[in-house]
């Protein structure tokens, strides 16, 4: 495929007048002070400028807004609430892109409780889709930091994760069907509510976790379960990831599938919470170099499980994969565990300069990719601060060398990302593992996406978005180099 087709120059003021008819007075944002918080990632990382912010309220003015760009060549970034990490939802910063927002693509379109089933549009924050569950006695299990500002439209681009993943699979899982704009402005109408439709190529998959690049997404069908009636919580001290590993393993033979959260943390990003983030307090008296969040829930009158836990954290005591608990004594300090394990990623920002890598490796290799990679970064960064939390159960791991102590905050460790990226990628690979488990690739790991997929795969990748996108005029220069 030839190089992408780029507007080289800024969106012309035709163009611009063209687009904000579509949407009307309401429907778009052009001053810099306003359109300034667009452009910027959650994490100050990546930057860029646009005349224009669009905001349309229904498909029919997304549509008519593609179809404008399509027409006059004009690069579109789809964004949702911008909470994403790997600036997959920045433009370029030439002015030669438009975004388009979903923010106000917003409205529940059905719930249907004997199908399980709720049709959103794109826009809706996922804490909002959680609590509409909730009020239906159901539960939609996505769950993450962000959920309060990130939008299902965000979520199902990035097939985003987070830490119900162990239970209920990750977006992917999480979806039935779509409604999507694709690149030349047609309405794909393929909201079905169905969990089995066997007649051919499953198009959904193709716009879950490909960031804006093969289509916007206005709506989609998600799944519901039931509501969690028993749950418990525990904050454990380990010695090892090996242990935790062994953990995992145990609580799951005793609880099987009710073991929803299993999330392991280092103590280094327990203390860059307690210092980074206000409000927060160590679970535990006691220090230790690990530590594993679990969380069981099942169906059972409230308090069911209470017996069940205690007698596989006892086990797991006995066994010495477990040094410490704390099993939390009510919903609010449960929560509060869950909310310092959420904080995480608002600490390290707090905290200073890492390299970030959102990576996966089987749950059996965890523990040997977790001391490889420490001791070989060691080996060549001395005092360097090792940092690994994430969800265990998934094998995916957040492995984040924060730079020596004694660096100084404007000396950037930040220039060494290559040669770190190479040490944690090569091994992740060796592994059979993936570089990028949940955030997606955006621009942030684009060079190592190119790096490490085959020939072949980035000939199919480039083929699919050839068919959808032949002028590359959505979300550009992200996931896949043309
Ligand atoms: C504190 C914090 C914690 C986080 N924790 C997790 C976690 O545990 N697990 C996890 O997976 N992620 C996590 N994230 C990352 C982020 O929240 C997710 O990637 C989220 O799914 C992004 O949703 P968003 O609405 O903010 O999308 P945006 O950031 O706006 O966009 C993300 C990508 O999706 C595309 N996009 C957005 N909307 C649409 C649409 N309607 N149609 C087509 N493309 C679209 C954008 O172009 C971009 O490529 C965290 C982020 C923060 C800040």
């Amino acid at each position: 495929m030839s190089e992408p087709l780029r507007a080289a120059r800024p969106v012309p003021e035709s163009v611009l007048a063209e687009l904000k008819t579509i949407v009307g007075f309401n429907g778009y944002l052009e001053d810099a002070a306003d359109v300034d918080p667009f452009c910027k990632s959650w994490r100050d990382d990546f930057a860029g400028a646009v005349p224009l912010v669009l905001r349309p309220q229904t498909t029919e003015e997304v549509s008519g807004l593609v179809k404008c760009c399509a027409r006059h060549g004009i690069p579109i970034v789809p964004q949702g609430g911008n909470t994403g990490l790997t600036g997959a939802s920045q433009p370029r910063a030439d002015m030669s892109e438009v975004i388009i927002s979903t923010a106000r693509m917003n409205k529940v379109r059905e719930i249907d409780l004997d199908n399980d089933t709720l049709t959103v549009e794109s826009g809706v924050v996922l804490q909002q889709i959680q609590s509409i569950a909730d009020d239906n006695q159901r539960l939609f299990p996505l769950s993450l930091g962000a959920e309060g500002s990130c939008q299902i439209g965000g979520n199902l681009s990035t097939n985003a994760g987070g830490t119900q993943v162990l239970r209920y699979g990750n977006t992917r899982a999480l979806i039935l069907g779509l409604e999507v704009v694709l690149p030349n402005g047609e309405i794909w109408h393929g909201l079905r509510g169905l969990r089995k439709d066997n007649t051919g190529y499953d198009m959904k998959h193709l716009f879950i976790g490909a960031e804006g690049t093969l289509g916007i997404v206005t709506a989609a069908v998600l799944r519901l379960f039931p509501k969690p009636t028993a749950s418990e919580t525990a904050w454990m001290g380990l010695k090892s990831p090996k242990d935790a590993v062994s953990l995992l393993s145990h609580m799951r033979s005793r609880l099987g599938d009710q073991v929803s959260g299993f999330e392991l943390m280092q103590r280094t990003i327990i203390d860059f919470v307690l210092e980074g983030v206000p409000g927060h307090e160590d679970p535990m008296t006691s220090q230790h170099a690990w530590y594993v969040l679990a969380e069981v829930t099942g169906q059972g009158e409230p308090g069911s499980l209470a017996e069940p836990f205690t007698n596989a954290l006892g086990e797991a005591m006995e066994l010495g994969l477990v040094d410490d608990a704390v099993i939390a004594s009510s919903g609010a300090q449960a929560a509060r565990f869950w909310k310092m394990r959420e904080d995480m990623a608002e600490a390290q920002k707090a905290i200073g300069v890492g390299i970030k890598h959102d990576v996966s490796v089987p749950v059996s290799k965890i523990a040997e990719f977790i001391e490889r990679a420490n001791a070989a970064l060691l080996e060549r960064y001395e005092g360097l601060r090792t940092c690994a939390f994430g969800h265990v159960g998934d094998g995916n791991m957040h492995f984040n060398p924060m730079s020596p102590a004694d660096w100084s905050r404007t000396e950037t460790f930040r220039t060494e990302r290559e040669p770190v990226n190479r040490i944690v990628h090569d091994l992740v690979v060796e592994l059979g593992g993936s570089i990028s488990a949940e955030h997606g690739i955006g621009r942030l790991r684009l060079d190592e996406n190119m790096h490490y997929k085959s020939d072949v795969e980035v000939a199919m990748m480039r083929s699919v978005k050839q068919a959808l996108d032949p002028q590359n005029i959505m979300n550009p220069g992200k996931v896949i180099r043309l």
